[in-house]
């Protein structure tokens, strides 16, 4: 049977334009059909039923009230349930499919039944109540998961053989169940029971003619390019299992139902042709027109009319246990499938929210293929959840999410009601919501134990949340090595300096070794973060007019007012305005106290800047960043003027420090110093990066003590100067100069406890009470006294020729037995040189 289906729908889905001109074709033949004179309708109207007519119109109204409020209840249940699929296609197939059908059933019943068109309006509502549209539905699955108009026949023609023979049993069990109805003699329930035979056949005949046909040309024709993309991954697992045709013994009953009853239909027909049908209608009819008062014909009418709403009883009965038992089961599967519909949307969600999130650094992190490939067999859908959804979003509604399980939880976040980056709010357990985002992740990433060896236990997630880091997953531990102590303006010093590249620590520590007789002195030259909105004028007369506004030191005044009173800390120094056409970039310049400043300066920068706006009202702020500030890229701005922190620090050592420590000479270093970072860098066209490796030093003194990293690009512009010092030149002057140190010890990064604890051990954590802004001003010192000694480790290390030699046995020693790379470490550290 479903192979002749199934060559049947491909004749369907592959000659779509002869079917629905067939269907049409038969369909106009019906209406245009003319009616035989003598014919007398199939139905005799109960208007004709004079005597019992109050007794039955008030019985009729009511129970076709019911019926039609039913059959209202049942489409919308029938919609709402498709909706739920996700897919607009399937919904406006199935709207077209009711619309066509309709059209179909009206033709049919009124000219085959001839009735008159006012009860055509009680016919349709019982060919809404019996309508089906999940059959429809399925089919349009089968239709819609093809991925390419090539599939679409193929599967209609699989869809029609797996639906056809069940949908053709039921609709025979049904027209016969149905059809017993038209047997009763009882007028008002033989009509219905016509309307609603012929409403399953209608159904039937649309659904395996006109419907595929039409389902095949709509795909072929309509070309919504991606349309196979976008719902193709949802409908794949939407769609019926081939395994789920019916029950072979349920199929079994069906059938011997059917025979059984197509037996008693002949034999009811035959035995009781249908003039004696109607005669017996008719007597009847007239028995209650002649209103009689024998007790027989009495009976007889009560009975007459008690049977139809017997009947019509168990007919709404059994559409109401269809519609609870039968229905609430298909909405269980629906519910399943709309599960695994919103756990692939939410995936693609996840990704990417994931990637936006984590500022599209990552973007690359998750395969998008190998994710869409996985993600049946890894994201499991949530079957073993004890609570439904409802129930979980009621605990949700309640702020009480922490009661959910893990599984839960995931399920509302993939169901778009938790965002995956409140987790740790809505749960109220930050150390739980990092666990569960995990989860989340790990189930779309290919390799299930990546994120294994990712610590996030016994962690301070308070101090992240809102300050440092979103869509948390754990910590990355760096390893702290010290260097020192370091001997700055006559203060010993031990550098934390978090880094993973071998040897550096080790050589900042023989600069601190160098350095620890004479000493470093060091002072900072300038303070002042900025930020440079870019503002935009109607002309460049108006755009000149601000600038040379700007220049007035009472209107510089003013700003530094609205400025200043944003913070109890953040003190406007200086403007610098530059003007390139009718765009005008203002450089605030701001001390920010002990705090790095940026969030400080910008909140000043908004303000000073509404002012502004009131004495130029066509201003436009485009941004208020410019990239004149400049901020985290490289700039000369930063270089020639300055940001943040600009120190310098000196040091004189003797030549004795320099060949036993440094193992080297002053004419060497100072050779070395002018051919590689003067000269060197000035032919490689550098801006700031005339040193040999300050970046070095400040990035990992920025990790450890919490400041932000990326900063680390104008932090390390450094100007390394080295001079013969002493009378007979053979001892060494070195100087650092650092104009733009953008650093603090408050804020940002620097509340977390571990880089606090790395604050801590310089004696600068958090805010300096006593002279705001010392703290992170002598911070500021011992970055460059640090850079300070780190020049001098690597430049002497190049000078001798031991870089290379040092870099590869120490870089490269993963094993702890080979002693020699210890032997070279001890001794780039200088122990083995006192
Ligand atoms: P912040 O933590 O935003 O502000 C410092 C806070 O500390 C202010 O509320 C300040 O008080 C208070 N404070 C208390 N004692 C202080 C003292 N002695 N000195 C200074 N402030 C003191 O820190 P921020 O340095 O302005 O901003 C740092 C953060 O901004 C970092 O996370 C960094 O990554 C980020 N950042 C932002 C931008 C940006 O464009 N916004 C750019 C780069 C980096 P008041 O409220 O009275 O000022």
């Amino acid at each position: 049977m479903s192979r002749l289906f199934k060559l049947y729908g491909e004749l369907c889905a592959t000659h779509p334009w002869e079917v629905i001109v067939t269907v049409l074709t038969f369909t106009v033949c019906f209406l245009t059909m003319d009616k035989h004179p003598a014919s007398k309708p199939f139905i005799i109207p109960p208007s004709n039923c004079n005597g019992c007519k109050d007794h039955f119109i008030a019985a009729d109204v009511i129970v076709m009230t019911i019926i039609r409020c039913l059959a209202i209840l049942y489409s919308y249940h029938q919609f709402r349930n498709l909706q739920r699929l996700g897919s607009k296609y399937i919904l406006g197939f199935a709207g077209l499919f009711v619309v066509f059908s309709s059209f179909v059933f009206i033709s049919a019943v009124l000219n085959i039944l001839q009735i008159e068109i006012v009860d055509l309006k009680d016919a349709l509502f019982f060919f809404l109540l019996l309508i089906d549209l999940s059959k429809a539905a399925k089919l349009a699955q089968y239709a819609l998961s093809s991925t390419n108009q090539h599939e679409v026949s193929k599967n209609i023609a699989r869809g029609v053989a797996v639906l056809g023979p069940t949908i053709t049993l039921d609709t025979i069990v049904e027209t016969l169940v149905i059809g017993v109805g038209t047997l009763s003699g009882v007028q008002r329930l033989e009509m219905l029971s016509y309307f609603a035979c012929l409403s399953v056949i209608v159904n039937y005949i649309i659904l395996l003619t006109f419907y595929p046909a039409c389902l095949s040309l709509m795909l072929d024709i309509s070309k919504i390019t991606d349309f196979y993309k976008e719902e193709q991954g949802v409908l794949n697992n939407v769609i019926v299992d081939e395994k789920d045709k019916s029950n072979p013994a349920v199929q079994r009953v069906k059938l011997i139902m059917s025979i059984g009853l197509t037996l008693v239909h002949i034999h009811s027909r035959w035995s009781m042709p249908s003039e004696e049908l109607k005669d017996m209608g008719n007597k009847t009819i007239s028995q209650c027109t002649e209103n009689t008062t024998s007790i027989y014909s009495y009976l007889l009418k009560q009975f007459v009319l008690s049977a139809d709403h017997i009947v019509i009883l168990i007919l709404l009965i059994t559409l109401i246990i269809k519609f609870v038992y039968f229905e609430s089961k298909d909405d269980f599967e629906e519910n399943v499938t709309t599960q695994v519909y919103e756990h692939r949307k939410s995936i693609q969600r996840q990704q990417r929210t994931f990637s936006a999130s984590v500022e599209i650094q990552t973007e690359n992190f998750i395969d998008k293929d190998s994710v869409e490939e996985n993600i049946s067999k890894n994201y499991p859908v949530i079957s073993d959840t004890k609570r439904t959804l409802q129930e979980c979003l009621q605990i949700l509604r309640a702020d009480k999410a922490y009661e959910l399980s893990d599984k839960e939880i995931i399920m509302l976040v993939d169901t778009k009601h938790i965002p995956s980056y409140t987790l740790e709010k809505a749960i109220k357990n930050p150390e739980r919501g990092v666990k569960i985002r995990r989860d989340i992740i790990r189930n779309v990433l290919e390799d299930k134990d990546s994120l294994k060896s990712l610590p996030y236990q016994n962690y301070d997630y308070n101090k992240v949340l809102g300050a440092c880091c979103e869509n948390v997953l754990g910590y990355v531990p760096v390893p702290v090595g010290v260097a020192g102590p370091l001997l700055i303006d006559n203060n010993l010093f031990y550098i934390p300096m978090a880094t993973t590249e071998g040897c550096l620590v080790a050589s900042t520590n023989r600069g601190c070794r160098a350095i620890e007789r004479s000493g470093i002195n060091s002072r900072l030259i300038a303070d002042g973060m900025t930020r440079g909105p870019v503002i935009r004028f109607t002309s460049i007369i108006n755009a000149s007019e601000a600038l040379l506004w700007t220049k007035k030191d009472e209107n510089f005044a003013t700003l530094k007012r609205s400025f200043d009173s944003t913070s109890r800390f953040a003190r406007l120094n200086k403007i610098s305005t530059h003007i390139a056409g009718r765009y005008v970039f203002i450089r605030f310049v701001a001390e920010t106290g002990d705090a790095m400043g940026m969030n400080m300066i910008s909140k000043g920068t908004e303000n000073a800047l509404k002012i502004m706006k009131e004495h130029f009202p066509d201003m436009e702020i485009l941004s208020l960043s410019g990239n004149i500030c400049t901020d985290k890229k490289p700039a000369a701005i930063n270089w020639i003027e300055g940001r943040g922190k600009a120190v310098v620090c000196e040091c004189i050592l003797s030549a004795n420090v320099v060949s036993t420590v440094l193992k080297t000479t002053t004419a060497a270093m100072v050779d070395l110093n002018i051919s590689k970072n003067l000269i060197g860098s000035a032919v490689a066209g550098s801006i700031g990066g005339f040193n040999a490796h300050a970046a070095n030093i400040v990035t990992a003194i920025f990790i450890a003590t919490g400041q932000d990293a990326a900063q680390n690009v104008s932090s390390s512009n450094c100007l390394t100067i080295m001079e013969p010092w002493g009378e007979t030149g053979e001892d060494l002057y070195i100087s650092c100069t650092m104009p733009s140190i953008e650093i603090g010890t408050i804020g940002g990064g620097t509340v977390l406890s571990p880089q606090a604890a790395c604050l801590k051990m310089l004696g600068v954590q958090g805010p300096n009470s006593d002279t705001p802004g010392e703290n992170a001003k002598q911070l500021a010192r011992i970055v460059c006294g640090a850079v300070l000694a780190g020049e001098l480790s690597l430049m002497a290390a190049l000078a001798s020729g031991q870089l290379v030699k040092s870099h590869l046995k120490y870089n490269r020693s993963y094993s702890s037995k080979d002693s020699s790379s210890f032997d070279l470490a001890e001794n780039i550290c200088g122990s083995k040189t006192k």
